[in-house]
């Protein structure tokens, strides 16, 4: 899929969702609504928010479990159907997000106009929601960055047939509201509220985590970039808003780190360990937690040397993209 093709997908599944949801509005105004939509909704919600959480972000990006290939594969698809782009193509975009985050190169930074005026954040913040994916030259080269899911016959076939799978992700949810109610009204208003309203609010939420979540909430860890945790956006997100916690410790499966940081998709994946659907989880215990915290970084066995003080944004040299074989893609 080139450039252009790449902003057309983009312009539809948000203008479509958007049309949707204020047909949402109109029908539940006159009070079209029922139990079956509602049902709708939160399934298929919870299917497309777990496939981009836990399949695209965690799993397939950041390698943070390992699972047999039928749950690989069907997290893979789940995530299609949340219709952000081919597996492959959101991959290389965030891993290179997490390379140079905040810095020269970072596909969806919300400081990529350099300044700090309250029109500059406003442009910013757009820019890391939803305007980045609209330039047609944006371009994360799949080979370099991700050559790992590109050598995967399965997640080439899924990522070729991304359209296929977006539109039977629609259609579930207009045989689930017949199912439900029987009739033919059901079908029509499961579309819109498991298909568009649900396309809608899970990709507003997960755009979020790039735009707020650069920009507005707390820092647990000195990170080198400007990535918050948001609690209010953690269970529409599955635990993602955790985010500040995400880019201290990229490839942790939980991004969740205290009791109350409720991390769904961290759930999730522990769900699957019980379950031995999954292994190789990767965590990061408390001692390092706090470590990390403190400004301190593992070096050697047990010993600790303090980070470099980060260099606020303002002062930071403009620097060149790391070169491809250094180590910083996944963590
Ligand atoms: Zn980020
Ligand atoms: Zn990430």
């Amino acid at each position: 899929m080139n450039g252009r093709e790449h902003r057309l997908f983009i312009v539809t599944a948000s203008v479509v969702p958007l049309v949707g949801t204020a047909a949402a509005m109109v029908l539940l105004w006159n009070r079209v609504f029922g139990p079956g939509d509602l049902v709708a909704l939160a399934v298929m919600y919870t299917v497309a928010g777990i496939g981009i959480s836990t399949g695209y972000h965690r799993l397939l990006a950041h390698r943070s479990f390992r699972t047999y290939r039928p749950v690989h594969d069907a997290l893979a698809v789940a995530g299609t159907i949340a219709g952000q782009g081919p597996a492959i193509t959101w991959v290389a975009h965030h891993r290179r997000h997490h390379r140079v985050a905040d810095r020269d190169g970072d596909p969806h930074s919300p400081y990529f106009q350099g300044e700090r005026t309250r029109t500059a954040v406003l442009r910013g913040l757009w820019h890391a929601h939803l305007g980045w994916l609209l330039d047609e030259r944006l371009t994360s080269d799949p080979v370099r960055y991700c050559p790992d899911l590109v050598r995967d016959r399965h997640l080439r076939w899924i990522s070729r047939h991304f359209v296929s799978l977006l539109l039977a992700g629609l259609a579930a949810p207009a045989v689930l509201g017949f199912l439900l109610t029987g009739g033919p009204a059901g079908a029509a208003t499961g579309f819109v509220w498991g298909g568009l309203v649900r396309l809608f609010l899970l990709n507003h939420t997960t755009y979020a985590v790039n735009s707020i979540g650069h920009v507005y909430g707390r820092r647990r860890f000195s990170t080198a970039d400007e990535s918050r945790n948001i609690g209010w956006l953690a269970i529409p997100t599955f635990g993602d808003s955790f985010h500040n916690n995400h880019h201290a410790f990229p490839r942790a499966a939980g991004h969740g780190m205290r009791w109350y940081e409720a991390d769904l998709s961290g759930l999730f994946i522990l769900a699957l360990a019980r379950a031995n659907l999954a292994w190789d989880v990767i965590t990061i215990d408390r001692a390092r937690q706090d470590a990390r915290a403190a400004g301190l970084v593992r070096a050697g066995s047990g010993r600790h040397a303090p980070l470099t003080p980060p260099v606020p944004l303002a002062e930071r040299p403009r620097s060149r993209e790391p070169d491809p074989g250094d180590a910083g893609d996944i963590e």
